[in-house]
């Protein structure tokens, strides 16, 4: 894309509204390459919650969604076991309204739409995305104003796999969301957690797709906003890779001089990985290359596991209640 198409806007804290905040680091859109330009992510001092400072505008936001971003995330989300992951957790948290009424907010090409109904759910998606067209016999609706769609529907269970982090309109959408929900209906949101090394130092979020960047914390205090209960935090990669892979490297990396930015570019970015693992200050090294195993195959496995039992692991899966 051309610079001149890609128009930025100021954001507020995208859960308190506050302006109040903290740089936390800057960097390019390093994953799909969309744009040079180089985004401030900062930390709101009031909520904890993280965000793209210099956002794109609404215009310029579906530059940064080109069919292969819906190609390489598709191949993901159609995969049995995640799929039945997903399944399993609504089963346990919404055993009561089974087989009743559940809508997958950005259901992408409706895989976990056609899981969810083969398993007696009724459900339906919807997405954002108007790139997308439903190939399906499901009832999966693309583009248009959630509050007209669903005006008059109500959903025993609301799911959102790794799709919060994406929303431009948090607020409203949350208000939707409670909206939509039956009393004591459940809401089942993963995102990747800012609160964990690979969300603040790794910097693993796919800037700046994702624009809002939450901590438990600031999650639960949204969710509360609009009339629901937390439940459940979970923390581990049952249905999203969220892993503290590569950190053994950053920190050799850091040693031995390198500039934060630059490491973050080898290890993100489509064709430096040979460099992330194999190279020090540019020169090809045995010593990375074997840190490099070390943290795959030892420390990678073990830092997920204490993440996770702490409650500090890159994926985060919040389940919440509404309560009237
Ligand atoms: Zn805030």
């Amino acid at each position: 894309m051309s610079e001149e198409a890609l128009n930025l806007e100021h954001a507020r804290c995208p859960v308190c509204l506050s302006d109040n905040y903290s740089v936390v680091f800057k960097r390019p859109d390093l994953r799909l390459c969309c744009s040079s330009h180089r985004f401030t992510i900062v930390r709101c001092r009031e909520c904890g919650m993280g965000y793209v400072l210099d956002r794109p505008s609404e215009a310029s936001l579906s530059l940064f969604y080109p069919p292969r971003f819906y190609a390489t995330n598709h191949d993901r989300s159609g995969q049995l076991r995640p799929l039945q992951n997903k399944l399993a957790l609504v089963n346990a948290y919404a055993a009561e309204f089974s087989g009743g009424p559940l809508l997958d907010l950005g259901c992408a090409g409706g895989e976990f739409v056609a899981h969810a109904q083969q398993n007696g759910w009724q459900a339906s998606g919807y997405d954002w995305t108007t790139s997308l067209s439903n190939q399906t016999s499901l009832p999966i609706q693309y583009g248009g104003k959630l509050d007209e769609l669903y005006a008059d529907k109500s959903f025993s269970v609301i799911t959102a796999w790794a799709v919060m982090e994406h929303v431009a309109t948090l607020r409203d959408t949350m208000q939707n969301i409670s909206r939509m929900l039956a009393p004591g209906g459940i809401f089942i949101a993963l995102v990747p957690n800012f609160a964990s090394i690979p969300g603040r130092y790794m910097q693993g979020d796919d800037i700046p797709r994702h624009l809002n960047l939450f901590t438990p914390g600031s999650f639960d205090r949204l969710l509360r906003e609009y009339g629901l209960q937390p439940v459940q935090h979970l923390f581990d990669q049952k249905i999203f890779m969220g892993t503290h892979r590569g950190l053994l490297v950053y920190l050799l990396k850091r040693l031995a001089g390198e500039p934060l930015d630059d490491i973050v570019s080898q290890h993100r970015a489509p064709g430096r990985r040979p460099e992330f693992c194999g190279m020090l200050r540019g020169k090809p090294s045995a010593l990375t290359r074997t840190v490099c195993w070390f943290d795959r195959t030892v420390f990678a496995p073990a830092a997920d596991w204490f993440a996770q039992k702490i409650g500090r692991g890159f994926t985060m899966t919040i389940i919440a209640r509404k309560t009237a």
